[in-house]
């Protein structure tokens, strides 16, 4: 049985987390001291309390209020980029040596950036993270399910200008309940037969997961899938997945926060492993919801058994599934290999 600091110290990859959900509550004690926005308290544990309290009164209200307050701090070029510098601190920290980090730049334009502004100023603070922590990332961009058709195609094109920038990705966030895959499809068309890959959230929460996960496979062309929780109960999509080599990034621990899951079992990565599906196990949120990829790893290792091969086994399907070139995975190799 592996310890944490074995997994900790194990070259890690991250290809499902938000940079809105990993903002340490120091960092944004500081981001809140300059912006004249009233914080809920001016220590970190208060904050951890603050979020707490949210979290015992309803996801919902951990949702709206609690990331409310996170973006709310997340308007200016300034404070975008010192947020993407403190997330590859945060990589760094937890051993991880590649992610891509994911955001919806419309919940962040209130103090007047544009889409692209947003997503330079979050490419500047990750490159000089990149520099002074040694790790690499590379940027999702999100659309918001519940925006208009119009904005999403806006936010696509977007991606696609920025793709300079780090960008490598879009990605469909926020209510699977409410908004099927459908709804946006006009900005997935848009990246057909370009270089930008697409990662769905589907699978996640809401009554039409199996539909939901095969609109993203089949209409919006998805390359990765993020949560699929229940994908092992339907073998057709297995199959698709297969077929197509479309990654699973799965998040136990943020399905078990969220109380989506009993237990982390109910995913069975084991079998997803040993037939081939490219799973991996991602954080999604970890610093709002209180945990790291490797204390996720960890626990997946308690509850399957599983040994250090199987977790290097779940790196390198995420690296197969990353949206890196094929150059640069050779390259994120040969650094694990260094390790
Ligand atoms: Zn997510």
């Amino acid at each position: 049985m592996p310890t944490k600091e074995e997994i900790r110290r194990m070259p890690k990859i991250d290809l499902h987390r938000h940079l809105d959900g990993d903002v340490n509550m120091g960092v944004l004690l500081r981001l809140g001291g300059n912006s004249g926005i009233k914080m809920p308290s001016f220590t970190e544990g208060g904050m951890l309390q603050y979020f707490a309290d949210l979290k015992s009164r309803g996801i919902d209200k951990l949702f709206n209020e609690g990331f409310g307050l996170v973006t709310s701090l997340m308007q200016t070029k300034e404070s975008l980029s010192r947020v993407a510098y403190e997330e590859a601190r945060n990589l760094r920290d937890d051993g991880i040596i590649y992610a891509e980090i994911r955001f919806a730049p419309e919940f962040h334009t209130l103090a007047g950036l544009d889409y692209t502004g947003v997503i330079k100023a979050v490419s500047e603070g990750l490159k000089a993270g990149e520099k002074d922590f040694g790790v690499k990332t590379s940027i999702i961009v999100c659309i918001n399910r519940a925006s208009e058709q119009e904005k999403g195609i806006d936010i696509a094109v977007s991606a696609l200008n920025c793709m300079d920038y780090g960008v490598v990705g879009i990605d469909l966030a926020c209510d699977e309940a409410a908004y099927p895959p459908a709804k946006h499809a006009q900005a997935y068309y848009k990246t057909f037969d370009t270089p930008l890959k697409r990662t769905v959230h589907a699978g996640e929460f809401g009554n039409n997961l199996y539909q939901n996960m095969h609109a993203s496979i089949h209409l919006l062309r998805a390359n990765r899938l993020g949560h699929a929780r229940t994908i092992s109960q339907h073998e057709d999509i297995i199959k698709a997945v297969l077929k197509k080599e479309i990654g699973i990034e799965m998040c136990p621990e943020s399905n078990m926060f969220m109380n989506l899951i009993r237990s982390r079992k109910e995913l069975n990565i084991g079998n997803l492993l040993s037939n081939g599906v490219l799973v991996s196990v991602n954080s999604d949120d970890p610093a709002m919801f209180g945990y790291t990829l490797t204390d996720s790893l960890y626990n997946i290792a308690v509850d399957y058994g599983f040994t250090m091969e199987e977790l290097r086994l779940l790196q390198e399907n995420a690296l197969k599934s990353s949206f890196l070139t094929e150059n640069d995975k050779v390259e994120v190799a040969r650094a694990i290999m260094k390790r």
